[in-house]
């Protein structure tokens, strides 16, 4: 049987694409076809537009409570319907059902933070800059902006992106990942039964061709974007060759360091959770953990016990840790690091190659993986895997730990785990990477702050969430006035 195709959303209208090409979604633990994902083209990258581009003037005429109003509406919505959702998700991602619900929560959380927008977006007055002179700004939105999101969050990436696009007043096309688009197609549902009229949302799926034709375009004013480094670049460097405000968020490769002091049942807590949940595939995974001194064999051994008591499976049962990874290319990609790790003289002390799961044979399994002896050199410790994958390193000491870290191309996390104030002040102030931790495995920013890293991880200045959401999707006018 041939999955459903799926449908584009424009001006309030799901349409069947003209594309002659299609992607097949499936479910990664068991192969069950789901959809099929259309490579739309300029066209109707073009129609979307247009769309956006007519809803325009009455979105941005709206009330800025009104429009929020709406957000209230879907935050509603979207806790009504999480348990459906978080399954849904994990059916076409194939993160355990307990994550999809973790993520489902991280994007509500942004809408409610964007429901804030008469507030945020309000401007500042000063009187009598001259005499009888008054200046003040305004925030203003400025068309229409597009968001192109990656496959490892589909819900809450995107979420990162149109509530506040819409908030401030603006119209979005959103090209959604081409590998589990479909519960964010649930998600553009509720937006309208929240009221949400027709052509602030659109979406248009497809892949390279949609992209590239959203970044040429003349009628899109800024684009977000969440993706690996390389296209991450591709993405900054189009869109600005064309006029656009970018923000681009790419890949990692992150670091954890464990020092002697360390409390070491928690650091292992965080650990593993964040080198194995969602099956590796989060761009803030702990990827190489680097023991100081003495910490290095305490570190290694749990590691090796608890990862080797990790549960794999399809991530609606029950006492599963964790899921497939998200297609048989990606398990190619993420086997192929492990046996390269293998020949450039890691360790391999636990191989996820061969794991599988009897009941779920056309599955995309890895199973959690430990190697040791990663040096920055290698390609394991200086690539992104994406994988359950973790390596070990040893320093002695912090400062010897940093300077390891600070070989590497990303700057999206790193985390450190200590009992010192001293050793964790001194870490703050030099980790010069974006999203710092200090005891803790996954340095996800809530909703409020600012998400996103620099060096090879991120191309812009602005980045998701919080603020810095709402100067990317307005300008800032002064108006001086002598009357
Ligand atoms: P990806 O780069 O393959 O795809 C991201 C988006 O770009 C998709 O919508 C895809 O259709 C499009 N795309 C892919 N190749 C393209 C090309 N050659 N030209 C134009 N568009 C293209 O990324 P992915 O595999 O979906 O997601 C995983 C990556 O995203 C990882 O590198 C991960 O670290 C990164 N990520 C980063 C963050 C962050 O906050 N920095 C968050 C989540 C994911």
């Amino acid at each position: 049987m041939t999955a459903a195709a799926i449908p584009n959303f424009i001006a309030g209208r799901w349409v069947r694409s003209d594309a002659t090409e299609a992607l097949e979604v499936s479910d990664p633990a068991t192969g069950e076809p789901l959809g099929r994902t259309p490579l739309s083209g300029p066209a109707e990258v073009d129609a979307a537009v247009r769309a956006a581009q007519a809803a325009f003037p009455a979105w941005r005429a709206t009330p800025a409570v009104e429009r929020t109003r709406v957000l209230f509406r879907l935050k509603g919505l979207l806790e009504a319907h999480k348990a459906d959702l978080a399954r849904s998700l994990t059916r076409e991602h194939g993160k355990i059902v307990a994550e999809s619900a973790g993520e489902i929560q991280r994007g509500i959380e942004n809408v409610e933070h964007a429901c804030g927008i008469p507030t945020l977006m309000m401007g500042e007055t000063l009187e009598d800059v001259a005499r009888g002179i008054d200046c003040e700004t305004i925030r203003q939105p400025l068309g229409v902006f597009a968001a192109i999101t990656p496959y490892n969050f589909p819900v809450m990436i995107p979420l990162w992106f149109w509530p506040y696009a819409v908030a401030t007043g603006n119209t979005v096309v959103l090209k959604p990942s081409e590998q589990d688009p479909l519960t964010h197609q649930r998600i553009v549902d509720l937006a309208m039964e929240a009221g949400l009229p027709p052509g602030v949302l659109n979406v248009v799926h497809g892949a390279r061709e949609a992209v590239t034709a959203i970044l040429e375009h003349p009628g899109i004013t800024g684009v977000s974007f969440v993706g690996s480094s390389g296209t991450a670049r591709f993405v900054y460097a189009r869109a600005a060759e064309h006029g656009k405000r970018v923000q681009a968020l790419g890949g990692a490769k992150n670091h954890m360091i464990v020092l002697p002091d360390a409390d070491l049942d928690a650091t292992m807590d965080a650990v593993v959770s964040s080198v194995y949940g969602s099956t590796g595939q989060r761009c803030l995974a702990g990827s190489v953990i680097v023991g100081v001194g003495e910490a290095y064999r305490p570190v290694k051994d749990r590691l090796l016990a608890r990862a080797g008591g990790l549960k794999l499976g399809a991530g609606l049962d029950d006492g599963v840790d964790m899921g497939p990874v998200i297609s048989a290319q990606h398990r190619e990609r993420v086997v192929d690091y492990i046996a390269q790790g293998a020949r450039d003289g890691a360790a391999l002390l636990l191989d996820g190659r061969s794991a599988r799961v009897a009941r779920l044979p056309k599955g995309h399994w890895v199973g959690p993986t430990v190697l040791e002896n990663v040096t920055p050199d290698m390609p394991v410790g200086r690539e992104e895997i994406f994988g359950p994958v973790a390596g070990l390193a040893r320093a002695g000491s912090l400062e010897a730990a940093l300077e390891l870290v600070h070989r590497n191309q990303y700057g999206n996390a790193i985390s450190l785990f200590t009992t010192s104030g001293k050793a964790a002040r001194e870490f703050r102030y030099r980790a010069g990477i974006s999203m710092i931790g200090i005891n803790i495995g996954v340095v996800a920013p809530m909703a409020f702050f600012p998400f996103g890293g620099s060096r090879g991880s991120f191309y812009g200045d602005l980045k998701a969430q919080g603020r810095d959401a709402v100067e990317f999707y307005t300008d800032r006018r002064v108006v001086i006035s002598r009357w």
